[in-house]
């Protein structure tokens, strides 16, 4: 089985090459998007397995951008893991009442991100672990 592929979506350059350098590392395949609007587009296109997503992005947040791919049926499917710098347990809440399949709070736990990830895409390792 291939390499799951996962999209980032997040507009902070050094967060997004943190979360791309430790998923790659860990064997999954990465593609990067600094807006929502480019994610969807990728996200149809290319129908990752897993879409991470930043919800303070310019133009539409991640809580709209989540809305429009449970919206098609295209990505309706695909687990999407929210990151956010906002660690209030109410946000948290809030968050995953959204409908995310999972939350990480800024800054990132690369053990806890990677864990979660993990488990949203079905407990299976990464092909090369
Ligand atoms: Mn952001």
């Amino acid at each position: 089985m291939a390499e799951s592929l996962i999209l980032i979506v997040e507009d902070n350059a050094r967060n997004a090459k943190l979360l791309r350098d430790v998923l790659q590392a860990t064997g999954y395949r990465t593609l990067h998007t600094v807006t929502a609007e480019e994610g969807i587009e990728v996200a149809r296109r290319e129908q990752p397995d897993l879409v991470v997503m930043d919800i303070q992005l310019p133009g539409m947040d991640g809580k709209a951008a989540l809305r429009e791919l449970r919206k098609d049926p295209a990505t309706q499917r695909i687990p999407v893991i929210a990151v956010t710098a906002s660690v209030m347990p109410l946000e948290r809440a809030e968050v995953l009442a959204a409908g995310f399949n999972g939350f990480q709070g800024k800054p990132i736990s690369v053990k806890a991100f990677l864990e979660e990830v993990k488990t949203v895409l079905g407990g299976g390792a990464p092909a090369g672990s």
